[in-house]
């Protein structure tokens, strides 16, 4: 289903320079053919038709004479969505979301400290598929699969396959939850949970709303960023409909993430009651200046989103080249307080192995 908003024109301009951006492109481009039509292009073909090859990524950006910087990874490879593309910068290979996703040669480093469980997050499973850290919050990584591929992902190492819950565990977890009075809230994570399809996480919230004990459900996500479209007036509704407090967790590093269009969904699913909130990774290169913070801050506002979590980057395998000493980032975010509302301040955070929440960074040692 395809959300028929005043603005789609802006999307087709968005989408059809990525298609015709690059002279290599031939002319049965597909998305060529869907602008002449003027149809919107619906999120699920956006996802089948996401790049995964480097050198098409290359032309596309006219970056060519970079490829010698990258690699092709053997399991996490490249995979970003045309629309995210849109948004960078041609010619610039510092583009701040380029690097989000371009597999650099610098992650096959072998750094110690950074492993492939940072969060011993393997070990944490009571079934498959749910995570009970948190006192009164589970976590449910309904799905492996994402839109995009972010090269600091801290689950990008991890065991899906062995970990995704069958639809048989739907009762298991429901069981599980209801064996723990204390838990009020279930976040669906992943992966990306808006990558199934809305008939399948239709079952989830149908499943979650009927244990009376749960006042809110979380969802975790990318794909209202990286492919707006994915915000459908039939996830949209489904969503204003729940009985349960719906609390959406979006997930941008840079300003440039959140163009008019992109905000418009946004600003949609807020007038659906649904709270939207936004969590940060802090990225050397990337976002550790504090305009491009002060910037995303304001740009998530404008969209209707609050900044909820800006975290330190989890030591994850084949990242350290992302990662800064945690006394830069306690400068940065000194620099943040004097500058932004309180109300845009994310908190700064660390995710600590054994610790049963997100651990406050300590703003007065200086490390
Ligand atoms: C982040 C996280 C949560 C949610 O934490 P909040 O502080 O409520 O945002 C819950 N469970 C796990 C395993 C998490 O990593
Ligand atoms: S969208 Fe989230 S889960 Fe998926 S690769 Fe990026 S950081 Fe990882």
């Amino acid at each position: 289903m395809i959300n028929h908003l005043p603005e789609q024109k802006n999307k087709q301009i968005l989408i059809t320079s990525v298609a015709t951006g690059s002279s290599e492109r031939n002319s049965n481009d597909k998305f060529e053919d869907k602008a002449t039509s003027n149809q919107p292009i619906s999120w699920q073909t956006q996802v089948a038709d996401v790049i995964t090859d480097i050198d098409q990524l290359l032309a596309i950006l006219e970056l060519s004479d970079i490829k010698s910087e990258l690699y092709i990874p053997k399991g996490f490879g490249l995979r970003v969505p045309k629309a995210f593309v849109a948004k960078m910068k041609k010619g610039d290979p510092k583009d701040p979301l380029l690097l989000q996703v371009l597999p650099s040669k610098l992650e096959q480093a072998k750094i110690s400290g950074y492993v492939t469980d940072p969060l011993a997050e393997n070990e944490q499973n009571p079934i498959k598929g749910l995570l009970h850290k948190y006192h009164s919050r589970v976590l449910v990584t309904v799905t492996g699969a994402c839109a995009i591929h972010c090269r600091y992902c801290f689950r990008q190492h991890f065991d899906y396959q062995g970990n995704l819950p069958k639809s048989e565990q739907l009762e298991l977890i429901q069981d599980y939850i209801g064996q723990h009075p204390e838990i009020r809230e279930v976040l669906l994570s992943g992966g990306d949970p808006l990558s199934l399809s809305n008939r399948r996480l239709f079952l989830w919230l149908d499943a979650l709303e009927a244990l009376p004990q749960i006042s809110t459900i979380r969802i975790h996500t990318r794909l209202p960023i990286v492919i707006p479209e994915r915000l459908d007036s039939e996830l949209l509704s489904r969503l204003q409909a729940s009985r349960c407090q719906i609390v959406m967790v979006v997930h941008t590093n840079h300003a440039n993430e959140i163009d008019e269009h992109t905000a418009n969904y946004l600003l949609q699913a807020r007038q659906k009651g649904i709270t939207l909130l936004n969590q940060t990774v802090l990225l050397a290169g990337i976002n550790d200046s504090v305009s491009v913070q002060v910037d995303l801050s304001e740009r998530l506002f404008a969209a209707g989103v609050l900044p909820y979590y800006l975290h330190l980057l989890d030591k994850v395998e084949g990242a350290a080249h992302f990662d800064m000493t945690q006394r830069r980032a306690v400068e940065l975010y000194w620099e943040m307080l004097q500058q932004l509302p309180g109300y845009l301040v994310p908190k700064l955070v660390q995710e600590l192995p054994n610790r049963p929440f997100k651990t406050p960074v300590d703003l007065y040692n200086h490390y």
